[in-house]
């Protein structure tokens, strides 16, 4: 049976019995903080959990790595938005050790594709048209050099006032623990490229 059928279920109950009361707060971060954190399952709880964040604590964006791949995608237009219309002042990217995307590559992803029944001519063909999947696929090699490309994507992005810190770490996904790779507030530097 699909997840939708149980989830909706569940939902009918939270709702009737007002289990949304203890969560209501306004699109405001309490916190004026910002998350770019990876969609791992192991951090579903754990990241809020370890960082102490609550309900209306922060803006979360989740994504495969904990990456700004693009200058102008859609992690990086989330983050203007929550520094510029929503009030954060203060943003951290965090990776996680024994993450998916460190070392995944692109032959072995595409190779599934046609196990999934994707014809190998149509990715010939978006190859022809410019499509470069290699780099779009590709993970990362080492996780803090990844966080400190991203903070430094973020950091240097033509829109991003000045007195924005822009931390990134790395979190541990058993235990939860923080590493501090770049402190935004007192690097005022931008980290040097990988
Ligand atoms: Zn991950």
């Amino acid at each position: 049976m699909s997840e939708l059928h149980n989830i909706l279920q569940h939902n009918q109950k939270f709702v009737e019995s007002g289990g949304y009361a203890e969560f209501l707060t306004d699109k405001y971060p309490e916190r004026k903080l910002a998350v770019l954190s990876c969609m791992d399952t192991r951090m579903v709880e754990l990241l809020p959990a370890a960082l102490g964040l609550r309900n209306g604590d922060a803006k979360i964006i989740k994504n495969a790595g904990a990456v700004v791949t693009h200058p102008w995608g859609s992690v990086m237009r989330s983050l203007l938005v929550s520094v510029l219309e929503l009030k954060v002042s203060e943003i951290m990217v965090i990776a996680h050790f024994d993450c998916g995307m460190r070392g995944l590559n692109a032959q072995a992803f595409l190779q599934r594709t046609q196990e999934e029944g994707i014809p190998s001519d149509r990715i010939a063909t978006l190859r022809h048209a410019g499509i470069d999947l290699d780099k779009w696929l590709k993970g990362f090699d080492n996780v803090e050099d990844s966080v400190r490309h991203t903070v430094q994507i973020i950091r240097q992005h033509p829109l991003m006032p000045e007195h924005i810190a822009i931390h990134g770490l790395v979190i541990h996904p058993a235990t939860g623990k923080l590493t501090v790779v770049v402190d935004g507030s007192t690097d005022t530097a931008p980290a040097q490229p990988a």
